[in-house]
């Protein structure tokens, strides 16, 4: 049967971080099958063992979290009639569990998405309120380089076409080539909120036209490039810590 260690179970169940919950266990405020325990490290049954928090009884439930390199072409839903969704991506174990996205990225978007069935972490990080910072790389299509005059103008915030302006945004050109359409520029962006096709949009403001979108990070999350693309994997111990 499944064995954890007694502090992941507690942080998976919402009772703290890591730390938090190892001074917890020291103080003598958890219980393992009616016996308080000191070893925040001991592996236990979750399905088996009966594990207390300061007398309450905690209920176990699997949670997952994973990251994704999003392949173009999928959803980010978990449903769709037509298209391929970023669920259908996921090994029958990990379906089971019945994580979802962490926001979206748009069906062309490339990159990091994560997935999880905790809904309180979920909802933090999408919190706009919160403004979890999202990095990405992109193309950029224009009759001019990306400049400053576009750093400027991203720093103070765009108009979009429906009147919303964007937050401060980070804009930075890696490099600047000419094509036979025109000027194409290598940049990294941070935003701050997601609204719907948001980079898009933005450079749209400028009059010019993102042809290749890959989200690199989100908050303390980096998308780790060993993993290839349409690939996942769970998010590690420490990975988790940093998203409480
Ligand atoms: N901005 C976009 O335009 N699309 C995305 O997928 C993410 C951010």
């Amino acid at each position: 049967d499944k064995r954890m260690r007694l502090d992941k179970l507690l942080a998976n169940m919402g009772y703290g971080t890591r730390s938090e919950i190892k001074k917890a266990v020291k103080q003598g405020k958890v219980t393992v099958d009616g016996r308080v325990v000191k070893d925040s490290g001991l592996q236990i049954k979750p399905n088996e063992q009966q594990v207390a928090f300061s007398g309450e009884l905690v209920v176990y439930r699997d949670v997952v979290y994973l990251m994704l390199h999003k392949p173009p072409g999928v959803v980010s839903a978990t449903e769709d009639s037509r298209d391929e969704t970023v669920i259908d991506l996921l090994d029958a174990d990990d379906r089971i569990l019945q994580p979802f996205p962490v926001g979206r990225l748009d069906k062309d978007t490339e990159g990091l998405l994560l997935l999880t069935n905790d809904g309180q972490l979920a909802h933090d990080l999408l919190s706009p309120r919160k403004h979890v910072p999202k990095t990405y790389f992109a193309r950029v299509l224009g009759e001019e380089p990306v400049g400053q005059a576009d750093r400027e103008r991203f720093a103070a915030g765009v108009e979009l076409d429906d009147g919303y302006v964007t937050m401060p945004a980070e804009l930075e050109v890696e490099q600047a080539e000419q094509s036979d359409d025109g000027w194409v520029s290598l940049i990294r962006i941070t935003i701050q909120e997601g609204k719907f096709h948001q980079i898009k949009r933005m450079f749209q403001a400028v009059g010019k036209q993102v042809i290749y979108l890959k989200r690199l990070s989100m908050g303390p999350l980096h998308l780790d490039e060993t993993l290839p693309i349409g690939a996942y994997r769970e998010l590690t111990e420490d990975e988790i810590e940093l998203l409480r």
